[in-house]
Parts: structure tokens; sequence; C-alpha cells
């Protein structure tokens, strides 16, 4: 048997008949750009994350951008973030021209830790971005507090955590805008690339609207220089069937994630997730801590198991980011942590069956790489 880390074969199945019919609708009409199943898509999308807009745009990366300058982010400011994230929250700022000042994170959850917000928040600061990293909320509370006392805005990074709620509250409805992804394999995936924001601001709505369509609110005046981010409405066919069923996709990852740390408590040497009190997560990764990681993970993969890593470079040690001049040592829990964590096969169609095969490995491997 192999357990790839994330297999779309048995998802697309389930809505394929729907899916089909939907895009041989949008064929029959040519209505290529925008239409019924975009608004229909952003209607439904807004709904399930309780806030009031949603704008469609192209991947997650221009998400994150366009709801950082709905948010008054421009070119030479400043926006703090956690350095043990995907290297596309620190691009996002890039694109703008603003500066990622990063901070380390909890030991616990490996996600942005509050305390260390406040030392390196300045007067250029314009947004503090918590990363729902592994389909896990991070703690805003006091984040909020902090933007606003720094005349900032709290943007969350909610490309892993479609669905996931923090004390009954939808990340991506948390804070002034959100940027999430539909990258095939995150928890809400498309056929392809595409993206969202979300917010509660009508302001920010329509000047994320505004600059995702070439900054333009009126066909051939432009206001301001924008972008070309809109959503696709053929992946907005796909995303519409798939939606329908996140809720219950989503109950199954947790149920898999439930069933892991049951599993591996009496596991000498792996260290499971928790969720922080007040969470109900997605686990769009299930990611576990090891000794000597890349020799289980060898083992692992020799098993025919598809565990990963997210993710081995802290964004500071990374070619791309080496000219913000942090040192290694700079963010001890982040880049200890990168040695040790490793992700392990989840996905809703993951079959018990599986799982175990995935268990097992992981047994024989931690006793093998020691
Ligand atoms: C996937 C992801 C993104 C970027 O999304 P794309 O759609 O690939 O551009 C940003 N942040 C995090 C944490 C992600 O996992």
């Amino acid at each position: 048997m192999s357990v790839p880390l994330v297999d779309l074969a048995a998802q697309q199945q389930e809505v394929d008949a729907e899916v089909r019919a939907g895009l041989d609708e949008v064929f029959a009409t040519t209505a290529f750009i925008g239409g019924k199943p975009v608004t229909e898509f952003e209607q439904r999308y807004a709904e399930a994350t309780d806030v009031a807009y949603c704008v469609g745009v192209a991947n997650g990366t221009d998400a994150l951008e366009l709801a950082l300058r709905g948010s008054g982010v421009t070119a030479g400011t400043e926006v703090v973030l956690p350095a043990n994230t995907f290297i596309a929250t620190a691009e996002a700022v890039s694109r703008i021209g603003a500066t990622p000042v990063l901070v380390d994170v909890d030991p616990e959850h490996l996600l942005i830790d509050p305390d260390l917000v406040a030392a390196v928040t300045s007067r250029l600061t314009r947004a503090i971005v918590p990363v729902h990293l592994f389909g896990q909320v991070a703690p805003v509370e006091r984040l909020l507090d902090l933007a606003e006392s720094a005349g900032a805005a709290v943007v969350e990074d909610a490309a892993q955590s479609q669905g996931a709620t923090r004390f009954g509250r939808y990340a991506g409805s948390l804070g002034r805008a959100a940027g999430t992804s539909f990258y095939p394999g995150k928890n809400l995936g498309a056929a392809g690339d595409a993206g969202a924001v979300t917010t509660n601001s009508a302001e920010v709505a329509e000047q994320v609207r505004l600059i995702a369509n070439h900054g333009s609110a009126r066909k051939y005046h432009h206001d301001v220089i924008g972008i070309n981010s809109r959503l696709d409405t053929l992946q907005a066919v796909v995303l519409q069937a798939k939606l329908k069923r996140l809720t219950a996709w989503n109950a199954r990852r947790r149920e898999l994630a439930a069933r892991y740390t049951e599993l591996l408590a009496d596991l000498d040497g792996v260290r499971t997730p928790v969720s922080a009190p007040g969470n109900e997560d997605v686990w769009h990764l299930y990611v576990v801590r090891v000794a000597e990681r890349d020799r289980v993970l060898d083992e692992l993969h020799r098993a025919g198991i598809g565990a990963g890593i997210h993710y081995p470079v802290p964004v500071h040690l990374t070619e791309a980011y080496r000219y913000l001049g942090y040192k290694p040592g700079a963010f001890p829990v982040a880049e200890r942590a990168a040695g040790e964590i490793l992700s392990l096969p989840i996905y809703p169609h993951l079959t018990e069956q599986q799982q175990d095969w995935v268990i097992d490995a992981l047994r024989k491997a931690v006793i093998r790489a020691q």
C-alpha cells in the first residue's frame, strides 16, 4: 500500500457530475469572465465565513496582497508576520513594496506569538498578519488590541483554515480583512489557482475590487494602478460544488486528527499537535514533531508514505529574504521546529486502513531512526 500526502481523486469523484454540468453551462454560454458562478460563489463563501463581503481573486498570494493593500498597507510601510509560514505571506508584503517584520512563534502551536509582537511594532506598522497555519486558528485577541494601538490592521492569512473557528467565529472573519487560497490541495480547493479576500468592511471590499480590476470601478476609467486578479469562472463552478461539502470534509479531517492523536499517544519521541482552547481547527495539515526527523521522513518515504515538511526553512533563513538581515538564532522556536516537524497524510477521503498503515510505518521509522 502507498499513502500520498494528499489525494484529490476521491474528492473529485464526489463532485464530478455536478462540476461537469456546471462547466458545460459555462462553455455553452461562453461567459468566461465573471458571471453568475463567480457572484454566487462569492455570496456563498461570504455566508460560510460569516462575513459581509467576499471578493474572488486569482490565487491566495494575490488575495493577501489585495487584503493588505485594501487595509492601508503601502510601499515603505511595515507588516508583522510569523517566521514560520509559507513564503507567500511574506511575498504579498514585498510585492506592495512594504517590509516584512518577522516574529517567532509560540512553542506549543507554532503560530505567531502575540507576546513578541509589541516589541516589533513601530510607527511604520500598517498590518499584523496572524497565519492560521495547519488549519489551526491563531490567537488574534491580543493582536487586535496591539494593532489598534499601533494604528494598524489585523489581516489574516486564512489560506489553510477554511471553516476553522475560534470561540465560534470563523477564521477569515476575525480581523479587518483576510486572504485565502483555493490551491487544489487546500481544505477548499479549486481545479487550478484561485483565492478570495473576505472582510466585514465595505470600504476594504470596494478597494480590493478596484485594485483587482485594473484600478477601475468604471470601464476604461482607472483611479489607481491596479492589477488583474480575477476568480476564474470555471474555478468558481468547481468551488461551489466543493463548498457544499466543506463542513462534512472538515468534520472528517477532525475525526482523522483525533484518531492520529489517540493512536500515537503511546509512541515515545512523537509529539502530536493540540488545539488551543476555543479553537475548532480544520487540520489542513497534521504536523507532529520528532527527533531525527530527516531519517524518519526517509523511512516513511521508503515505506510508500507521502509525509512532508511544512516548512523546512523559516522565512528569514531563505535566500530570498536574507536581505532582511536576520541571523540564524533570531527566531529559535521556528528554527528548532523546522528541524522536527513532519506532516502526516490527512485528507477527508483517507481511510482508517490507510491511516493505520501510516501509524504503523511511523512507529517502525521512529524506532529505527533512534
Ligand atoms: C497556499 C498558501 C498561500 C498562497 O496561496 P496561493 O494560492 O498558492 O498563492 C499563502 N499562505 C499560506 C499559509 C498558504 O498555505
